[in-house]
């Protein structure tokens, strides 16, 4: 028995689009060999396909039990979080990481669900909106005059790295160390405590104008939604965004009450 297969159990690579059914079977080969079995397809081109199975050579099993799904977003709507692999630099507004940061922050958000590893079209790769899908994208830091992987090679340089590290973890027994976001994305650094404060001040007015609480105590809800932002560290103006969309809120709220005095 594999000693990392209960942690890759949780580990899906999803293929969007593919030309090459050839490609789908070596990606097969891939994982297979790196102890990954869970293969879904986004609309294919051509699969089942005889091409397929023959590059596969042992790995039919992740073939037979690949499944196929419309869109990205139905193949990946049950992951708690989702990578997008690029050949090139898109410059969208996506944390980007190398391979090695990505395995370990998928080994360990595969220790609470499911997670997915995306690869795009042979000629095209992902569209920016089935990147929009994804918590980050990564990036293989090939020669950037030529950065372009074969597809299942791509799954190959992935499927290694997650095995070093299920490996490492001892196939997910022992806790991976999250290593802590790289920011070299980021075009601001995080909000400061006073502008979050400003923030969460603002938010708990809104709740209270929206009638959120209906009678429950405020604090719960406060506590949680602070921790999902404090978690996704926002920078300035992305607070500005948020704050923006509470106006509007409030101003709404204001109307009705105006509207109808007895609610
Ligand atoms: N011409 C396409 C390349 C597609 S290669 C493009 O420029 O986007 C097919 C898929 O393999 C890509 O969508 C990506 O998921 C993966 N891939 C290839 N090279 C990669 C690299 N250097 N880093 C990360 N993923 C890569």
């Amino acid at each position: 028995m594999d000693s990392a297969a209960p942690t890759a159990e949780r580990i899906r690579i999803v293929l969007v689009g593919t030309q090459h059914p050839g490609n789908i079977g070596s990606a097969a080969r891939a994982m297979k060999t790196m102890g990954l079995h869970r293969l879904a397809l986004v609309a294919p081109q051509r699969f089942p396909h005889a091409d397929a199975e023959a590059m596969a050579a042992g790995a039919g099993d992740v073939l037979a039990d690949a499944s196929v799904h419309d869109t990205l977003a139905e193949a990946v709507a049950d992951c708690r979080w989702v990578v997008g692999c690029t050949a090139r630099d898109r410059r969208i507004a996506l944390e980007q990481l190398a391979p090695r940061d990505a395995a370990p922050r998928l080994l360990a958000e595969a220790g609470e669900g499911v997670v997915a590893v995306v690869f795009g079209r042979e000629r095209t790769g992902l569209e920016n909106h089935e990147l929009q899908l994804c918590h980050a994208a990564v990036h293989i830091p090939a020669n950037p005059d030529y950065s372009s992987l074969n597809l299942a090679q791509a799954v190959q340089v992935l499927a290694y790295e997650l095995r070093l590290c299920l490996l490492a973890a001892d196939g997910g027994r022992t806790p991976v160390a999250v290593p802590v976001p790289t920011r070299t994305e980021r075009r601001e650094p995080p909000a400061s405590h006073a502008e979050l404060e400003g923030f969460f001040g603002q938010l708990a007015d809104t709740l209270d104008a929206i009638d959120f609480h209906k009678g429950r105590t405020p604090e719960a809800a406060m506590h949680k939604l602070r921790r999902v932002f404090l978690r996704a560290q926002p920078d300035a103006r992305e607070v500005r965004l948020l704050r923006g969309v509470l106006a509007d809120a409030q101003r709404m709220a204001r109307l009705a009450g105006e509207r109808d005095p007895g609610t």
